[in-house]
């Protein structure tokens, strides 16, 4: 952590995207974040995944002075957070204005399709296309070899993305956790009011759910992070998107297990504005709003065949960018 943090400071995490693939990306978002103060980042559970996330942090850290943690995101079952998008190009018209490629925070949307790589399943394009020719299939790189994905990639904590039925799955995701023996500092749990069934579930089935994964994790002894979705991966990045998640936060924040609280799910530059001073959760995660204020800097030099560090004029401006995105964040605004 970084050592000169002042203690009011809040608890922040960038998300990269628990399908998120873009190695180069992923790097020089390590590296900006790094430099801007984050705690922790949250990567998807692949081996050259993370090892772009560290080179990124290393980067940084050596100019910087802070050592965010690394987590990768893992899931107990299907969910929208492992997930990508796909179309045939054939099929599109040729005098489509393609608000698809509008839309798309990564630019992963070009005329040959949508590259997979850049693709973090954020749903945006999904909506967007007149001629519904946008699916979205599962993308989920934890799924089937959770305890090799351990071994190999080592890191300081575990995100698992669960749904409120999904408590014996969460159990199985428990328990090769514990016999893989990975040192971890922490576990964070993901979880919100799942968008179809919104009507069907309630926040206090979201607080008992909760309290359930509690009674399993406890015995671990490891330190908690309740994330809660408020707008489980929406890719609306609009200013107002924040307020479900700030609603479902006073609505159950003070009655959730121990451990520390951290809002995701629609949260972005407006988020601080739309909480209360004296009800403020510990902490909070930025995934698209965070990333598309980059996207543009690094593209360039991304196209250039560099990392965006190589332009020391670029990286500052990112950098700089990136602090201010995090400003609300950090102690002097926050009392
Ligand atoms: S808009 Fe979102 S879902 Fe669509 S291609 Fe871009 S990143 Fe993928
Ligand atoms: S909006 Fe639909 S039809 Fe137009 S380019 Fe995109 S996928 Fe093709």
């Amino acid at each position: 952590m970084n050592k000169n943090k002042n203690k009011k400071d809040k608890w922040i995490k960038l998300i990269c995207g628990a399908s998120n693939e873009d190695i180069v990306a992923i790097e020089d978002l390590c590296a900006i974040y790094t430099a801007a103060g984050v705690d922790y980042i949250d990567v998807a559970a692949e081996e050259s995944i993370v090892n772009a996330a560290k080179k990124g942090i290393e980067w940084a850290q050596k100019i910087y002075n802070n050592s965010p943690g690394l987590m990768i995101s893992i899931s107990d079952g299907n969910d929208i957070h492992f997930r990508k998008a796909k179309f045939d190009p054939l099929r599109c018209p040729s005098n489509c204005s393609r608000p698809c490629e509008k839309v798309c925070p990564t630019f992963a949307i070009d005329i040959s399709g949508i590259k997979e790589s850049k693709c973090y399943g954020c749903g945006r394009c999904i909506n967007s296309c007149p001629l519904n020719l946008i699916s979205e299939y599962e993308y989920n790189l934890s799924k089937y070899d959770l305890a090799t994905t351990l071994q190999k990639t080592k890191p300081n904590a575990v995100e698992i993305h669960t749904r409120i039925n999904r408590l014996d799955s969460f159990t199985k995701v428990v328990s090769i956790l514990k016999s893989s023996e990975t040192k971890l500092d922490k576990i964070s749990i993901s979880c919100g009011l799942n968008q179809s069934f919104k009507k069907l579930q309630e926040p206090e089935d979201l607080l008992k759910a909760l309290w359930e994964r509690y009674d399993i994790l406890e015995e671990l002894n490891i330190p908690l992070i309740w994330q809660l979705d408020g707008r489980p991966m929406s890719g609306d990045l609009a200013p107002t998107t924040s307020r479900d998640t700030v609603k479902l936060f006073e609505k159950i924040g003070s009655d959730l297990p121990p451990g520390l609280i951290q809002l995701a799910g629609g949260t972005n530059e407006k988020t601080h504005e739309f909480l209360k001073s004296n009800n403020l959760p510990d902490g909070i995660a930025f995934g698209s709003a965070a990333r598309k204020i980059m996207q543009p800097l690094i593209e360039f030099a991304h196209t250039n065949n560099k990392r965006l560090y190589e332009y020391p004029e670029r990286m500052a401006l990112a950098i700089k960018k990136a602090q201010k995105f995090l400003e609300p964040w950090k102690s002097k605004s926050v009392k």
